[in-house]
Parts: structure tokens; sequence; C-alpha cells
């Protein structure tokens, strides 16, 4: 034995802070007591109770999905392996694909697309913006993509795409497959798979489902499956084979052990996603989002994205001069136990509206961490009057058909 046993190994609780930090960045989110609980357990991945579960995981995700499809696959990897298997068991090398790009997690779309041999398009959309249904019209007509890549919001910028039913109706009008990643979004806000022709939906456990890392789902529809059926070349991809997941996912055998505790997390994050019922749920998440906005506006910040491109599952804040952003992050983070997140690209920090983090206690506390870190590293900063307009924001709230 030449390596020698490591003498600086701390148990869990010596690692972890004494009361745990509430999770209120871009993700992963808090989970409720009965995800965490689910996921504390280990059963046979192959037998009777398993195949249960994985029933009512399928039955329960079709709701979520709305889509009445019998192809839905779960993945033991994070949002992006889900992106992968969309991907790759969709594009064939050789094909044409339309990837629209708004940041960073469209464009990692675009580089899947691109490494299994699509011959891709990537629609740069200006930043701050919803791709608009005319520039993707005219990209489809000029490349006539097989596939088209797109998200439903782009946690990384906060901008929303809006005319997602439409962008796919035309994508099905040039009879190309529609991959929408939906990670942060699904559950959160409407995504009708079926009613708006879409072929692949992907998600995470960690975001809008308020589930744990690490199990994710994709959907696909009769359309997409009829093309994977269809594919002639072998996938490069083995962990990730659709035909082979299915093996797991609807004919009770082996494929890879599937990660059961993550997937009895899931089935508890879906089961209480069909008990709050997706209507009750699309209106909490509006409206304490546009409540944490208005607080956020009220201290005299100012959000990135205008209104008509802004997503609600993540709020993006323009940094203000002299704000160095790690250091607020570190200051809620260790005086208020609030973590928010910083971004990759444009200057902005976030905050997440996503499962558990749409609480109206979560939000008072966020909004008192931000406004106080703000005003103790010198920002000009009303926090009563955010304090107030989230208030009453939460209280006058009605839900409109948005
Ligand atoms: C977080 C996220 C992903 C990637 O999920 P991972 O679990 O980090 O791989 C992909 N797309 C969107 C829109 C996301 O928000």
């Amino acid at each position: 034995m030449s390596i020698p046993l490591p003498d600086d190994i701390s148990p869990l609780d010596e690692l972890l802070p004494d009361e745990p930090l509430l999770m209120m960045g871009a993700g992963p989110v808090p989970i409720p007591e009965r995800v965490a609980a689910a996921n504390s357990i280990v059963i046979n991945h192959l037998g009777d109770t398993m195949a249960g579960v994985i029933e009512q995981v399928k039955t329960m995700s079709r709701y979520v999905f709305q889509t009445a499809s019998h192809h839905i696959l779960g993945v033991a990897g994070p949002g992006s392996a889900a992106m992968e298997m969309a991907v790759v068991n969709l594009v064939s090398p050789g094909d044409r694909v339309v990837s629209v790009c708004n940041g960073f997690f469209s464009t990692r779309l675009a580089e899947m697309a691109t490494r299994t041999g699509g011959d891709v398009l990537r629609l740069e959309v200006p930043e701050r913006e919803s791709a608009s249904p005319d520039a993707i019209a005219q990209a489809l007509l000029e490349h006539r993509p097989q596939a088209l890549t797109i998200v439903q919001g782009e946690t990384s910028n906060t901008v929303f795409n809006r005319y997602l039913p439409e962008i796919a109706r035309l994508a099905r009008e040039h009879d190309c497959l529609v991959i929408v990643d939906a990670v942060c979004t699904l559950s959160t806000m409407p995504l009708e798979m079926d009613d708006w022709g879409v072929d692949a939906v992907i998600t995470g456990g960690q975001k809008g489902l308020s589930s744990i890392p690490g199990v994710s789902l994709v959907a696909f529809s009769d359309r997409g499956w009829e093309k994977i059926i269809k594919r002639k070349d072998q996938l490069r991809h083995w962990c990730l084979d659709a035909k082979l997941a299915d093996q797991f996912w609807y004919r009770k055998s082996y494929h890879y052990t599937a990660p059961v505790s993550g997937i009895l997390a899931m089935h508890e994050a879906l089961r209480l996603i069909c008990k709050e019922t997706l209507p009750h749920r699309f209106e909490r998440h509006l409206r304490c989002s546009v409540a944490l906005q208005a607080g956020i506006e009220a201290m005299g910040l100012s959000l990135y994205v205008p209104p008509e491109a802004r997503l609600n599952s993540v709020v993006g804040i323009n940094i203000p001069p002299g704000i160095d952003a790690t250091e607020l992050l570190r200051y809620m983070s260790n005086r208020y136990r609030v973590e928010i997140s910083g971004s990759f690209g444009p200057p902005i920090i976030r905050i997440g509206q996503m499962g558990e983090q749409s609480r109206a206690h979560n939000l008072f506390r966020t909004v008192h961490a931000l406004g106080s870190g703000m005003k103790a590293l010198g920002a000009g900063i009303n926090l009563p009057s955010g304090v107030a307009a989230l208030e009453s924001s939460l209280e006058h709230f009605e839900f409109g058909d948005d």
C-alpha cells in the first residue's frame, strides 16, 4: 500500500454550516421534507415496488409535461444529460439543425447538436429579447432543418422565450422536430407539450420540480419516437440511448442500475405537484415572482430584462455601480444564510423562483438579506420600501391570463 490513510477527514456535520443555507439562487433549490425522506431510501431497482413507482412517475409526468406520450424516460444524470439524451437521439449525423441561442444553456444545446454531427445553424437572439418567430421562420426556410433546439427559459440571463408556442408551430409546418429545454420552467409556468407540438421536453430535478440534482426526465413525442425507431445508424452513446432506456422504463428489464433513491425523490416531487395542481402552482410562482420583482425595484434596484422578455422563474438584477457581486453574495450567505447566484455572462445577480423558492416567507428573508447586504456594501437602498412593495404585491395579486 503506497497511498497512506488520509488523516484529515471530517464528518459531514463539521463540513456543513450549523444552520442550513436558504437556497434562493438559480438551482439547486430547497426540497420538501418528503422529497428528502424519499431520497434516503434504497430498494431493488428491478422489483415489483420499483415497477409500481415507475408506473406512477410516468403517469404523473404525463400530467406535468401535458402529454399523452408513452415515451417519457428518466436519466441518471444532470439536466445536461437529459439535454444530451434528447439531442443525440433526435439528431442523426448530417441532420440539419437550427439552434436558437439566447444565452449559456441554449448555446449548450447547439454545442451538443454540433458534437453529435449535426449541421447546426446558430440563430443568435439579441441579448434581453425573446426569440422572434419571424427570424425563426426565415431560418427554417433557409436551412431546412430536421430539428430545432430552444430553451423555454434561459436561466443564465433570465430571458423568457414567450413565443415558444408559435415557434413550435412554425417548425412543425416545416416538418422539423422541436426540442425544448424546460429545466428551469417545467411546472413553474405553462408548457403544453402536445398542444404546442413539441417533440422533446427536457427537465432536470433541482429546479422547477424541486427535487434533487442528478435525476432528470425527458419526454419524447410519438413523432420523435418514430425517428428514434427508424434510425439505421447506431448511437455512439450507450447510457443515453433512448431505445436502451426504454427497456427499463417500459419493459421492466435492465439497462443500467437506476438511481432508485433519486427516482423515489422524483416520485414525491411529482406527487406534490399533482396534489397542488398545475394551475395553482403556476399562480403561486407568478404571484411570488411578480412580488419579488416589485420589492427589488421598490428598494431602488433595477432588473436586467425588460418586462416583455422577462423570465419569472429566475430574476436577474443589475449590479449597482461600486458593488462587488462576489462580496455581496458572501455577505448575504455569511450574515443571513441566504444564497443567491452570480452569473455566467451578464453583470447581474440572480434570484430563483422555482418550486419551494416561491414561498412568501422565503421572499421576505431574501429581500431583507439582499437589501441589507447592498446597504452594508454602500449602495443607496431603501429597504423598507422594498419590503412594503413585496408585502403589497403579494396581497393584491390577481391571477390574469398572462
Ligand atoms: C440548469 C439548467 C440546465 C443544466 O442543468 P444541469 O443539471 O446543471 O446539467 C440546462 N438548461 C437550463 C435552462 C437550466 O436552467
